[in-house]
């Protein structure tokens, strides 16, 4: 069978679509992991405890979990530019998640020092996963995104237009929605996207107004404060939740 056909979602043009993990393979992403969707997830929950996942449809990702989205070049320049400073911070962090469990079982957030890194591409990696799941359609009134992507040197990151958030995860559990239309308490509904990979949890707000999650570490400025080949010593102070603690989601992956 060969590739599927389509428009890559950072440079947008039509080619043979590679196969892109999300988030990077490297970022433990290589096992075998089950996807359920949604919906399939929350049917007779008045029959079924909402962790029994046994009797459900899924679908096998035997090399991890990702999709076709990306042409051969932006899936291999993106790989070469950001991934790799994307891959020592969220493999740093969820190894020390994962040997301090047990100290942090009630904790509800987590303060770490990172001494040397490069914030720039850890955000550009961010925002090249954010591409890849959300859909094309969209994406056509959002180039200004793709531009970002596509040149490694730009800081020509809007926060009037976006806003990026994070938070850390205490359990190992991944999946995403495309854009999602909430209604807020005043009235006004606010564009989203999510995007759950162990250890991380992100939000992309569009056009993000006087509303703030401020559960999440807003992480916007490093988008244009930094260039590409900056180094500084991060701080990430983040709340830690749990997988029932976390927006609903269109899709959830079990490893
Ligand atoms: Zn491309």
């Amino acid at each position: 069978m060969g590739r599927p056909i389509g428009k890559c979602h950072i440079c947008g043009k039509e080619c043979e679509l590679t196969y892109e993990h999300i988030p990077p393979k490297k970022a433990y992403n290589h096992k075998p992991t089950k996807m359920y969707i949604g919906k399939e997830y929350f049917k007779d929950l008045e029959k079924r405890d909402i962790k029994d996942t046994s009797k459900l449809r899924y679908t096998d990702f035997q090399k991890g979990v990702g999709d076709y989205t990306l042409c051969e070049r932006c899936n291999s320049t993106t790989g070469k530019w950001y991934a790799g400073e994307y891959i020592k911070i969220s493999n740093a962090i969820y190894d020390y998640l994962g040997h301090h469990l047990e100290e942090l079982k009630d904790a509800k957030s987590v303060e770490l020092d990172f001494k040397d890194v490069y914030p720039l591409k850890f955000f550009k990696q961010i925002i090249a996963m954010f591409l890849s799941i959300i859909p094309n359609e969209y994406l056509e009134n959002h180039k200004e995104l793709r531009k970002y992507v596509l040149d490694r040197d730009s800081v020509e990151f809007s926060n009037k237009k976006y806003r990026i958030s994070l938070g850390l995860l205490k359990q190992d559990f991944e999946g995403w929605s495309g854009i999602n239309h909430l209604l807020m308490c005043n009235g006004k509904i606010k564009l989203i996207s999510f995007l759950v990979v162990a250890p991380f949890y992100f939000v992309l707000e569009f056009n993000p107004e006087e509303i703030v999650f401020d559960n999440l570490l807003d992480i916007t400025s490093i988008g244009h404060q930094y260039n590409y080949n900056d180094r500084i010593a991060l701080n990430i102070k983040s709340n830690l939740f749990l997988e029932s603690e976390v927006f609903p989601i269109n899709l959830f992956y079990h490893k």
